[in-house]
């Protein structure tokens, strides 16, 4: 993996770093929009504040039948985590969707969330498990757009947050389990999130669900996490962009989609939808030693840089890839302005 100091030693030319050197020597704050801390870690947001990031730490409710999951103790993390990093780290808290056919469901997850947002939360993130495992009594499943949801998605309007929706998966989930599917090594890991033949709603009725909700409340802020689950298919993303003016895309952990595609078509559709995509990492610090989860993050950032604004040949993931060359002005949306307009309250 390429570190800082490997990427100014590779680059073969000044002129290669130009974007990414003049990003840094003018001190431009990049942001990272989607990532996992969920504790105070001060080795993160050290290494944060001296490589001149901050990013959003995001919260899921990951469960889906009637195992115990303390969602008040993650939200309380994660917001004293956010305080203790002096605002580098936002943060957005979520909904837990189970239960969702109950009388005061709905009241209950407004007044939660509203107490979030007096907690510093800039914005909801809602999870895979809504369309892919929460089910009703009678065994349906809960899709995001059910009217249990919708008050919810209101009050998140009325209140100026966003939400940020991951919903569905790559196409990877609804494929043979084989070497061939692209997502194996996550899939083979975590088989409860392979889909294929286990009678879950087809991955388009999921993703049309959440285009409902963008229709209806086209003055709410939705950022797609994982680009919007389209990240196998850019001219349905780019459709879904055109088709609904308040839907945004993060990359997180999809710049690998990128690295793998056509170069030109990738550039092209990043041109296009310049104002519409915020980079992200989903970088997640779990129970890692928080000095080389720092490491370990700083490493993703420097790698992203290099390809998006680099034009050197690099290594993604183990595949070999050229960077983008991405010109400075959507170098800036990308890495900060975006962020900053469809999360306010996000950066420093
Ligand atoms: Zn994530």
């Amino acid at each position: 993996m390429l570190t800082r100091r490997d990427f100014l030693r590779l680059a073969p030319a000044p002129f290669l770093l130009r974007p990414a050197l003049a990003l840094a020597a003018e001190g431009f704050e990049r942001i990272d929009s989607h990532f996992h801390i969920h504790r105070d870690a001060p080795a993160v947001f050290d290494s944060l504040k001296a490589s001149g990031w901050s990013g959003l730490d995001l919260c899921v409710c990951p469960v889906a039948g009637d195992e115990p999951f303390d969602l008040e103790a993650k939200l309380d993390a994660t917001s004293k985590g956010s305080r203790a990093s002096g605002g580098r780290v936002a943060w957005a808290s979520t909904i837990d969707a189970r239960g969702f056919e109950s009388k005061d469901f709905t009241d209950r997850a407004i007044a939660r969330v509203l107490r979030t947002f007096d907690d510093g939360a800039i914005g909801v993130k809602i999870w895979k498990n809504i369309g892919m495992s929460i089910r009703g009594k009678a065994g349906a499943y809960l899709l995001p757009d059910d009217p249990a949801l919708l008050p919810i998605y209101e009050a998140i309007q009325k209140a100026g947050r966003t939400l940020v929706a991951h919903l569905a998966e790559p196409d990877g989930a609804w494929l043979p389990l084989d070497e061939k599917n692209p997502e194996f090594p996550y899939y083979s890991k975590n088989p409860q999130w392979h889909m294929l033949g286990k009678g879950t709603p087809p991955k388009e009725d999921i993703l049309k669900a959440r285009d409902r909700i963008l229709a209806t409340f086209p003055k709410l802020r939705v950022v797609g996490c994982h680009l919007g689950s389209d990240e196998d298919h850019l001219d349905r993303l780019a459709h879904r962009l055109d088709t609904f003016p308040n839907f945004a895309v993060d990359t997180a952990a999809r710049t690998r989609y990128f690295a793998r595609g056509d170069r030109g078509a990738v550039i092209a559709f990043l041109t296009k939808y310049q104002d519409r995509i915020l980079y992200a990492t989903d970088y997640s610090l779990r129970q890692t030693d928080p000095a080389a989860g720092a490491r370990a993050l700083l490493a993703d950032h420097d790698r992203d840089i290099a390809f998006y604004a680099g034009e050197a040949e690099m290594d993604y993931e183990g595949r070999p890839t050229r960077g983008l060359g991405l010109p400075d002005a959507i170098l800036r949306k990308l890495f900060r302005e975006n962020a900053r307009r469809w999360l306010p309250g996000i950066g420093v």
